[in-house]
């Protein structure tokens, strides 16, 4: 069996972390972490940035129809979050009754993604909160 890579550990560890990266040339973050500046190209000067999860709604949508993998959650609401510190970024939004909106400030919490059905593994994720 092949060994898992860095790059996947790298993954791993910035989904549970909300770790991405900073330019230090220019000051841009990512989110996911990206190996190269968009703006400074071969000048980049990529370091690690943890991000503190405070964020604000940009766009939602309630899904009712989910796929398989979430289909004990439905129905459930996921968007885009922009975060205080810099990327926008993705993720579900848990609804804490009623108060989410666009313009709502939410905060990036861990909780449960989904249990694979076979093996019986939980997997984690960041979710957004109103706060
Ligand atoms: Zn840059």
């Amino acid at each position: 069996m092949e060994k898992p890579s860095a790059s996947l550990w790298r993954k791993i560890k910035a989904r549970y972390n909300l770790i991405g990266n900073e330019c230090k040339n220019c000051g841009t973050r990512y989110f996911p972490p990206r190996i190269v500046c968009r703006k400074c190209g071969r000048k980049s000067k990529m370091s690690d940035f943890k991000f503190n999860g405070d964020g604000e709604i940009v766009s939602f949508t309630k899904i009712s129809v989910p796929p398989d993998t979430f289909k004990d959650e439905a129905p459930y609401f996921v968007g885009v979050v922009k975060l205080a510190e810099g990327p926008q970024v993705e993720g579900h939004i848990i609804d804490n009754g009623g108060k989410i909106a666009i313009g709502t400030k939410v905060r990036a919490a861990f909780r449960k993604m989904y249990v694979d059905g076979d093996e019986g593994l939980i997997y984690y994720h960041y979710k957004f909160e109103p706060v």
